[in-house]
């Protein structure tokens, strides 16, 4: 889990560094891989700002008609899903699952990977999105199974979402061969948001290297090797729900994933908008620990501590996530982006803590231990007793 970059860069034109994790492959051992990082070119633009200059000149009517083309190869004729959608409820999804339904006229399934812990708006959110007139999927993984992976890969990676993240990925494309769907569509904008790497072709389809696996004891749950489960108390058959597609099965049978921020222009705050209007979206009374904003990532409990882990290893957090994608969209302007930052970003995460204290089995002592042991020495420095970043945005 570290950083290949010891040299902290800011972008010039939103508060990005080049400490940014890009995508990776959950099933890997990444316990003892470094992990790619964005990139800042030689004018100091970060990967996700260069996206946006030539975002400007896509055309997007062509592009719209792309996806029309798109679906017209897999609208089915008698009825049955020919789209599976993924998604939680959130802007985002109601975004792409009323597009897919409404403007193109597909036929979708949508899936859900519940979280860990479902916030009231988050589960509101999730009924108000399905009410507005959708067939969903929604999966709970063994509750028991789920905690003590989620305590394993906070522990030995300081990555307590990626057990979410593992089942959010994989589950779909197993339903998608279960069902025999063709076509699955994410409303995830990871070139927005520096996500910038090979497992995203152009923008525009999932890399099948993400969700598929030669041999099973290639693969690691939570830094712990698939062969050695059994001594956490994890069968084999409680571990299925977690599992990449065998590359050979996913031959057989082949998908086509597409994201539709690459067909149509997307905005954050239009998407909330649009969730307002289609499905009755909430947002929390108060802003989100560690940010400013009230309406991204508000479903699961242990997105808090999610962003907060994120804080510690790359020194930038959820505020500089979402000042950053606004500062794109021109929402706010990159001074206020610096500010917002530097009142918010690693804020601990208090609203949850009792719940993820108690979740994760760990007293605050052990906690801290363990968030402390991840610091990396070219981002932290310790003084009286506190913790502080080396280089932070507003000092650079
Ligand atoms: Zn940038």
């Amino acid at each position: 889990m570290k950083n290949k970059n010891s040299d902290i860069i800011f972008c010039t034109s939103c508060v990005e560094s080049n400490q940014r994790f890009v995508s990776s492959i959950s099933h890997e051992d990444s316990k003892n891989k470094k992990r790619s990082t964005t990139s800042i070119n030689n004018e100091n633009k970060c990967f996700a700002c260069r996206y946006y200059e030539k975002k400007i000149k896509i055309n997007w009517k062509k592009r719209e008609e792309d996806l029309g083309k798109l679906c017209d190869k897999f609208r089915s004729k008698d009825g049955s899903y020919d789209i599976l959608i993924p998604g939680s409820g959130g802007k985002d999804s109601v975004w792409v699952s009323h597009i897919m339904k409404n403007k193109y006229n597909m036929n979708p399934l949508t899936i859900t990977w519940a979280p860990h812990m479902y916030t009231d708006i988050g589960w509101k959110n999730y009924k108000s999105w399905v009410d507005s007139g959708f067939d969903n999927y929604l999966l709970t993984p063994n509750p028991k199974v789920h905690r003590i992976l989620t305590r394993l890969a906070f522990k030995n990676l300081l990555h307590p979402f990626q057990p979410f993240a593992m089942g959010q990925t994989y589950l779909p494309v197993q339903i998608a061969l279960e069902k025999k769907i063709k076509f699955i569509i994410y409303g995830d904008a990871q070139a927005e948001k520096c996500g910038d790497d090979n497992l995203w072709n152009e923008g525009a389809s999932l890399n099948p290297k993400i969700f598929t696996y030669d041999k099973l004891e290639d693969l690691f749950f939570g830094g712990v090797n698939y062969n050695d489960l059994g001594k956490h108390g994890i069968s084999k058959y409680d571990i299925k729900p977690y599992l990449p597609i065998q590359k050979n099965e996913f031959k057989k049978f082949e998908i086509h994933t597409a994201v539709l921020p690459y067909y149509m222009k997307y905005n954050p705050q239009d998407n909330f908008y649009l969730a307002k209007e289609k499905t009755n979206f909430q947002t929390n009374s108060q802003r989100t620990d560690g940010t400013y904003s009230k309406y991204s990532s508000i479903d699961d409990k242990m997105d808090d501590l999610h962003h907060y882990t994120w804080f510690i290893k790359t020194g930038r957090g959820r505020c500089t996530e979402d000042a950053c994608l606004e500062i794109r969209n021109k929402i706010i302007t990159r001074e206020e982006g610096i500010s917002l930052v530097k009142k918010y970003d690693g804020e601990f995460p208090k609203t949850y803590i009792n719940d993820i204290l108690k979740y994760l089995n760990l007293d605050m002592k052990e906690f801290e231990n363990i968030i402390d042991s991840f610091r990396p020495k070219h981002l932290w420095k310790k003084e009286n007793g506190a913790w502080s970043l080396k280089k932070p945005i507003w000092e650079a």
